[in-house]
């Protein structure tokens, strides 16, 4: 009998999963790929929608285009999971597997922040972007508020890409001398393990006078006055709020008793969670890298290559290696690139790579080519 992988969430990690097993092992291994939604979104594709780059439409790419042998993908959302049987419950059935590998991503709690769901708009959501995109062009004049509400977050450049933009959009519509920006992040410098890119982070705030406000989260807003209340209690007036929400384990992976302090435990070489032929990848686990979507990928990458060792015969792959590089969006259509080492050494470590054309390109080739790996047979 074939071995069954069941691969809850087709995110970046569950298809790239899905995508080396297709490859290695076709039509010999039976592979479930589940996730609720009919389509794939890039992380960064959010800010192009929010500011009006591109629609939503243009970044959706349907999850009934993927034709990979040995795979087939259920749209049903996952109601429980039970790792000691690795037995899934959808809304479409029962699911059974040999092997589980979840890989569900992280969630929002609008309701950790209050104020946040009826006074803010969070740009970290397909659905908040495409909001933002309708709210966005009413503001004119005013304090705009970029803020994290709590960390871990997903794509740590992304708030300080969010402010920047936000200048261009504003300078674009001629309305920039009329309003302030102002960016909260919990972190001392916006991207810590790279001092280099942190320093040209700053300097593009400095240079486009957008006020930096480091080691401070948004803990809450008030609707009626208008104010961001930070976590030393200083007030923050506002009239548009662009926040990043607090992230958690969507709540079915809560319930399934496997995760601890918020996340799923995982073995940061194997991925493998405490419970046998149960892995997680991605978002959804704590292995002491970013929320991002390239450290999900090389995560899934080494599932893959113990599952191909074991089903084909063949050397393990060696251990998860922590290593990816995100490009950052500087404004001005500018894109620059960090590539970061989070378990090698004693502490993360980071090298910039100055914004390029080159960067512009590179940027454009990571999307479409995962697009293609990931959506064509
Ligand atoms: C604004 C922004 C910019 C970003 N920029 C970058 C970037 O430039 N580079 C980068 O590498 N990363 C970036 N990211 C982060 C990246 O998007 C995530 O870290 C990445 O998607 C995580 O991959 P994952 O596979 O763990 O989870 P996800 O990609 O989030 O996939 C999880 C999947 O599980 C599904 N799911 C959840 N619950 C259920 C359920 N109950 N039933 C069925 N399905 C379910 C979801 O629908 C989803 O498709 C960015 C994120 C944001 C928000």
């Amino acid at each position: 009998m074939k071995s069954r992988v069941v691969i809850l969430g087709a995110g970046f990690g569950g298809l790239e999963l899905a995508t080396m097993l297709s490859e290695a092992l076709g039509d010999d291994i039976d592979v479930t790929l589940i996730d609720k939604n009919d389509a794939f979104v890039f992380g960064y594709a959010k800010l192009d929608v929010m500011f009006g780059r591109t629609t939503p439409d243009a970044v959706r790419f349907a999850y009934s285009d993927i034709a990979k042998p040995g795979v087939r993908f259920l749209q049903e959302r996952i109601t429980a999971i039970g790792p000691e049987a690795r037995r899934v419950t959808t809304d479409g059935g029962v699911h059974d597997a040999d092997v589980l590998v979840v890989a569900l991503g992280a969630d929002y709690d609008l309701d950790a922040t209050p104020g946040l769901a009826e006074a803010g708009n969070e740009f970290y959501s397909v659905g908040g972007a495409e909001r933002l995109r309708d709210v966005l062009p009413t503001f004119s004049q005013g304090r705009a508020i970029v803020g994290v509400c709590g960390a871990p977050f997903k794509c740590p450049p992304a708030p300080s890409e969010a402010a920047l933009l936000l200048h261009d959009y504003l300078s674009a519509r001629g309305v920039r001398d009329e309003c302030e920006i102002s960016f909260v992040i919990p972190f001392g410098s916006p991207v810590p393990p790279s001092p280099d890119t942190s320093r040209a982070l700053v300097a593009a705030f400095a240079e486009r006078g957008i006020e930096f406000v480091p080691d401070r989260r948004v803990r809450s807003l008030d609707p009626g006055r208008r104010v961001a209340v930070l976590d030393d209690g200083s007030e923050n007036p506002y009239d548009l709020f662009l926040g990043v929400p607090k992230h958690r384990a969507p709540d079915v992976v809560i319930a399934s008793g496997m995760t601890e302090d918020g996340y799923v435990p995982v073995n940061p070489k194997t991925l493998e969670t405490r419970f046998p032929d149960v892995y997680a990848v991605g978002d959804v686990a704590t292995i002491g890298v970013p929320k991002a979507g390239v450290f999900a990928e090389g995560a899934a990458r080494i599932v893959a290559a113990s599952l191909i060792a074991r089903l084909r015969g063949g050397q393990e792959p060696g251990a998860y290696d922590g290593l990816g590089s995100c490009y950052i969006e500087f404004g001005g259509g500018r894109v620059g690139r960090v590539d970061v080492d989070f378990l090698s050494g004693p502490k993360p470590t980071g090298t910039f790579h100055e914004p390029s054309d080159a960067l512009v390109r590179e940027k454009h080739d990571f999307g479409s080519s995962r697009r293609a790996r990931w959506f064509s047979s």
